[in-house]
């Protein structure tokens, strides 16, 4: 079997635009347009970009909720980019989500218990079996036991976020999408939501692909960091090297601009001119061109390739060619 939990290769998404009375096929938003790669079990990825640069779309890809325009998506060595109904059901416990927004996911009509059992009951497990796995995940996300009997607007955005979480746990999944998972709450509880997400990684060895627009957020849970631009990767690295050695001139942008009280040496604020084109009509050559302060003629005809620049770090730029 392969090492690697999950491989996405060259996915896109190209929803199309429709005009005229007979609705005809005028353009495609790209909104992702060709993104590759692998993730290993018990490792985090944080997929990190502007809002609309396409990551929330490449999670719900991943997550088969949403199609593919084109690409492939292997989790444990099985191609998954095409299964549906009792096939996809068969796999769904294996990947699981947790949202933005943890109050709109869950109903306001049913006891928090029996939304975590949820998945159980479907799964033919019996309401005894259901309920103690139910306390037992309960006590795991750090509520207690008889809290399965309340109803979610009585709970806080965090406490509320950990039930998200349990109920994504519930049928032991081995990867886990999560899209903002924690951008809707104060700071001190994302910490609090950070630190339980790490937790749980450790003692379940999940994988997490964390989809975040918050540099900072992702920095405390990632291992590797993939920053996405116009639906593309534009480098990929250890966390490290990223926030350390970024290379691509838009991840030197966004590290430029972001508040980082125990950074050694102030890097200096990179202002970037003019708005994210329009994924539905990207520019020519390299995507982030229009933007760039170091563009090079061959930049505005030559789409860069991305490539491995040093052992591990990929950037897609021409000036690492
Ligand atoms: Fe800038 Fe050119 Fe690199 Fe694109 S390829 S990021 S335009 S230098």
């Amino acid at each position: 079997m392969t090492e690697n939990l999950l491989e996405v290769r060259d996915l896109k998404k190209h929803f199309p635009i429709t005009a005229g009375v007979f609705r005809h096929t005028a353009g495609y938003v790209k909104a992702v347009d060709g993104v590759s790669f692998q993730l290993k079990q018990g490792e985090t990825l944080g997929i990190v970009g502007e809002s609309g640069c396409g990551k929330s779309t490449l999670g719900r890809m991943v997550m088969r909720v949403l199609d593919t325009t084109s690409g492939t998506i292997t989790l444990e060595g099985q191609d998954i980019t095409h299964l549906s109904g009792t096939s996809l059901r068969r796999i769904r416990p294996k990947f699981q989500m947790v949202f933005q927004d943890p109050y709109a996911s869950l109903n306001p009509k049913i006891a928090v218990g029996d939304i975590i059992a949820e998945p159980l009951v479907v799964n033919g497990h019996s309401s005894k079996t259901a309920t103690e796995r139910v306390v037992e995940l309960l006590e795991t996300v750090g509520l207690r036991a008889d809290d399965r009997r309340r109803y979610p607007h009585e709970f806080s955005g965090g406490q509320r976020q950990r039930i998200g979480i349990a109920r994504a746990l519930t049928l032991q999944p081995k990867l886990i999408i999560a899209d903002e998972a924690v951008s809707a709450l104060d700071v001190s509880i994302q910490a609090q939501i950070l630190n339980l997400m790490v937790d749980l990684r450790k003692q379940f060895n999940l994988s997490y692909m964390f989809i975040s627009h918050n540099l900072a957020v992702v920095r405390h849970i990632s291992d590797r960091v993939a920053v996405m631009y116009l639906g593309q990767l534009v480098e990929v690295a250890s966390k490290r090297e990223i926030y350390e050695n970024p290379l691509h001139p838009y991840t030197q942008a966004l590290l430029s601009a972001a508040p980082e009280p125990k950074r050694h040496g102030r890097r200096e604020r990179i202002v970037l001119q003019g708005d994210v084109p329009s994924p539905a009509k990207p520019p020519l050559g390299c995507p982030f061109h229009t933007r760039c302060p170091q563009v090079l003629d061959i930049c505005k005809t030559e789409a860069p390739r991305l490539r491995q620049v040093i052992s591990g770090h990929l950037t897609a730029c021409h000036l690492h060619a």
